[in-house]
């Protein structure tokens, strides 16, 4: 390769000459051409040759004091000296002085040429070198500055899900956009929809006294264009411009903040005093960190919104007058208990929230009745006692990805009341019973001490039925009572087919009377039940007394007995006048009689259902009934089987 700049040094001109027309120009390098070693040193100094061809002897200065000056003056450029025979220890001292090589004159062109080649061969390997070398050191202050921009842009994307500070976080991103484009300043702007301006909501660099009256109109404003075109602006000019009256900037990058198409603020950075001109690779920054401004605000947006909807709903249930609680988990742990809540279960002002309900409370019925849920969607109800001998009467849901919400009424007040009416009951019907004795007792015997005519045995009869029947509604009204009181109530296992049987073998007379048939089939495998012997027997009495009672003369009625997983199934079955669909829902509510021509003249109280359904939730049992009206009806009696 050839081009190279090589400088001749020789005070004769017919060596220049030679050197310049036959060596240099034909193999195309570019000859400098000094005639002195004086010459020779500043052109060396100031043209910076490839190579230097040196000639020894010269005037004012040798070769050897041009190659003494280039070491002095640290000028590394290959030298080649040119020397007549006889002064090769003259060389030596050059080789000392740093040459690449020596030639004898005169000399031959190839000779000289293959000197050159090797001595350039060097300068230009070290040249490439160099090259390469500069290119390394760019390349990596380039590599460290993107790994410098992307640490930077990583932490910013980790503060942006770690920080709820907004106003933390927009300032940050506002420190890395000037620390990442040089930019002297940088500001946030976001749009005010309602005034159609933009306002500053993060600063650096801005004075105190602009950053709190800074707002652009969106019309007018070069950010304000930004908003609406939704394309980044770079403005490079040497000279101030005006941004906005009285604001002077030298160049600037504004580019959108978007959530979802929607452009709602500008990110920017400017300087104002330095001259330093921004690039697209400074868009492509302030692009990502608009980016991440853009998730942070929608983030603060959002949480902004729940914590409202939290906080609304937090007042709304902290004033609900009703204990609400709600629990989460396997262990039901508090999530949520209201001031209400608090109060009733003697919670004080102990921190429940993440607490096992368990390990706070030392009321068993409500840690049992929640640990129970029941299925999504539906409820379960219990009465719970509560702090100060109160009763709660507690519904229990489950929430679907939340937990479990109990909420309680205070039902203390209708329990009294209820058991007021229950005593007052009690009492009055007791007081009845002795005077209503009496009655029958001398209706009855009326017929023994004298004789009676027809219409008197007719009124006597009348007056023994009336007894009978009020006799009858009084029984069942203590009953109910001494029911619901749970007074009496002995629990022991019951075999229910024999009990069954014995009733069917006590109404068989009724039965038989009315031209039924009774029958009681028996069930192939033992039937027995933890429960009380005269309540459980009374059912059973009621139910196939009532199929009598609603079957017209010669229908059947079966008294069946089944096993059906854990539970006693006991079915009365009849084909009598059946129960109307819309009386079917209140026949087991006391006193419900259902009015129809059919019944009209059935004696009953409308209290025999209430006593069954009452004892079989005693006992932890349901009672429920089908009917086809016209064609009879068949009730059930399910009772945990006593395994
Ligand atoms: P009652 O003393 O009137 O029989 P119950 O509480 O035993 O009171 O029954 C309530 C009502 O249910 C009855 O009045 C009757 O209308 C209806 N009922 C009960 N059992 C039957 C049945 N086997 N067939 C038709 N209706 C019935």
């Amino acid at each position: 390769m050839a081009g190279e700049r090589v400088l001749v040094v020789d005070d004769s001109a017919e060596n220049v000459e030679f050197i310049v027309d036959y060596v240099l120009k034909p193999n195309g390098y570019s000859p400098i051409v000094a005639r002195d070693g004086v010459e020779g040193l500043r052109k060396a100094k100031s043209e910076r040759p490839d190579l230097i061809l040196l000639d020894m002897n010269m005037p004012k200065l040798t070769g050897i004091g041009v190659l003494e000056a280039l070491q002095h003056e640290g000028l590394q450029i290959p030298v080649i000296l040119m020397t007549f025979h006889g002064s090769e220890t003259l060389a030596v001292t050059a080789f000392r002085l740093g040459i690449k090589d020596y030639i004898l004159k005169p000399f031959q062109v190839e000779e000289m040429l293959e000197a050159m080649e090797q001595s350039l061969t060097e300068v230009r390997l070290r040249r490439e070198r160099d090259d390469l070398l500069a290119r390394l050191l760019n390349a990596n202050r380039s590599l460290e500055r993107r790994v410098r921009e992307l640490n930077a842009l990583f932490s910013i994307g980790k503060s942006v899900t770690a920080l709820l500070d907004l106003d933390k976080l927009l300032a940050r991103l506002i420190e890395a956009a000037v620390y990442l484009t040089g930019a002297e300043e940088g500001s946030l702007l976001l749009v005010d929809e309602q005034s159609d301006e933009l306002y500053l909501v993060a600063a650096r660099g801005f004075e105190e006294k602009v950053t709190r009256s800074f707002r652009l109109r969106v019309e007018d404003s070069l950010a304000g264009g930004v908003v609406k075109t939704g394309e980044p602006v770079i403005l490079n000019s040497t000279d101030a411009k005006p941004i906005k009256t009285a604001y002077l900037v030298k160049s600037l990058v504004y580019v959108p903040i978007k959530i979802k198409n929607r452009i709602i603020g500008v990110l920017g950075v400017d300087n104002r005093q330095k001259e330093r001109l921004f690039t697209e690779h400074d868009v492509r920054l302030l692009s990502v960190l608009a980016g991440y401004a853009a998730i942070a605000l929608e983030n603060a947006r959002l949480f902004g919104q729940i914590e409202s909807e939290r906080t609304k709903l937090a007042t709304v249930l902290a004033s609900i007058e009703e204990p609400v609680l709600v629990t989460t988990g396997r262990e039901d742990r508090i999530v949520l208990a209201n001031a209400a809540a608090r109060r009733a279960l003697d919670l004080g002002a102990t921190v429940v929230e993440g607490h096992p309900l368990a390990q706070l409370l030392d009321n068993e019925t409500l840690v049992d009745f929640v640990s129970r849920a029941p299925e999504t969607g539906s409820a379960r109800t219990s009465e719970i006692p509560v702090s100060g001998g109160r009763t709660a009467y507690a519904t229990l849901t489950s929430i679907p990805g939340v937990g479990r919400a109990v909420i309680m009424q205070d039902i203390t007040h209708l329990k009294e009341l209820d058991q007021m009416k229950t005593e007052f009951v009690s009492t009055v019907s007791h007081d009845l019973r002795s005077p209503l004795t009496s009655i029958q007792g001398y209706a009855q015997m009326l017929g023994s001490v004298g004789p009676l005519n027809e219409r008197q045995e007719i009124f006597i009869e009348r007056i023994v039925r009336g007894v009978g029947q009020i006799t009858e509604l009084i029984s069942d009204l203590l009953d109910i009572g001494r029911i619901e009181a749970g007074l009496d109530m002995e629990m022991v296992p019951c075999d229910i087919a024999a009990m069954a049987e014995g009733v069917t073998n006590q109404l068989k007379s009724a039965a038989n009377g009315k031209g039924q048939e009774l029958v009681f089939h028996d069930p192939p495998g033992k039937a027995v039940v933890l429960g009380n012997d005269l309540r459980l027997r009374q059912v059973i009495s009621n139910l196939a007394g009532n199929a009598i009672k609603y079957t017209p003369e010669g229908g059947e009625i079966h008294l069946r007995i089944r096993l059906e997983d854990s539970t006693v199934l006991v079915s009365v079955e009849d084909n009598g006048i059946g129960i109307p669909p819309g009386d079917l829902p209140y026949i087991f509510g006391k006193f419900y009689r259902v009015e129809s021509d059919e019944t009209a003249d059935i004696q009953g109280t409308g209290l025999g259902l209430a006593i069954c359904k009452s004892v079989i939730e005693k006992h932890g049992g349901r009672i429920w009934a089908e009917s086809v009206l016209g064609k009879g009806s068949i009730f059930y009696v399910g009772l945990p089987a006593l395994q």
